[in-house]
This record gives C-alpha cells, sequence and structure tokens, in this order.
C-alpha cells in the first residue's frame, strides 16, 4: 500500500485545502419565465434554453397530462350530451314516424 514519504505539515495540508472550498453557482436569469438558473444550462423550470424548448419537464408532462384528460372527458361529456339530444329526438321522431307511414299508409290506401 502506497504510504506517504514525510508527513504534510498542517500549513500545507490547509493551503492546498483553501482551494477546495465549494464555490456558489453561477446564476443567471432564464430568458424565457425570469426565474434563476445555472448558467449554460437549460432551464429546469421551464425547459428553455436561450429561446428554444430543449426539455420536457415535469410541469410540461403534467399539463399534457391534464389536457389529455380534460380531452377525454369532454368528449365523454359531448358522447353522452349527444346520447341524450338524440333520445329525445328519436322519441318524437318515433312518434312523427309513427305517424307519416300512417299518412303514407293512408296516401297508399287512397291512392289504391
Ligand atoms: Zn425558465
Amino acid at each position: 500500500m502506497a504510504l506517504p514519504k514525510k508527513k504534510i505539515s498542517r500549513v500545507r495540508g490547509r493551503t492546498r485545502r483553501a482551494h477546495s472550498a465549494v464555490k456558489m453557482l453561477g446564476l443567471v436569469l432564464c430568458t424565457n419565465c425570469q426565474q434563476p438558473k445555472p448558467a449554460h444550462i437549460a432551464c429546469p423550470q421551464c425547459g428553455f434554453y436561450g429561446n428554444k424548448k430543449v426539455l420536457n419537464t415535469k410541469t410540461d408532462k403534467r399539463i399534457a397530462a391534464r389536457l389529455k384528460r380534460d380531452q377525454a372527458a369532454a368528449a365523454r361529456k359531448a358522447k353522452t350530451e349527444s346520447n341524450k339530444k338524440a333520445a329525445p329526438k328519436s322519441a318524437p321522431k318515433k312518434s312523427s314516424a309513427t305517424k307519416a307511414p300512417k299518412g303514407q299508409a293512408k296516401k297508399d290506401s287512397d291512392k289504391k
């Protein structure tokens, strides 16, 4: 196992470690949403890099899922409404349909 040949003095070790401190991130404001973000990195909030959409963020996925849900709900609602509309229309149609053939039948019978 490799071992140090000599003891490193307190000062020498501390001098070396003087540069290993964690530095602050260079934060800049996002051009799209004005949120602070690390420089040269796509915005984690909105997924924009410069003025281009690059990332699909969690919020985007949530919005897409919500849109899909809403569209499905709207489609279901429209279907039920159309069924409801069709049902009352069909009921009078049935009566009219029943009346019309009678008239036709009468006409037919008159013709005969
Ligand atoms: Zn942003």
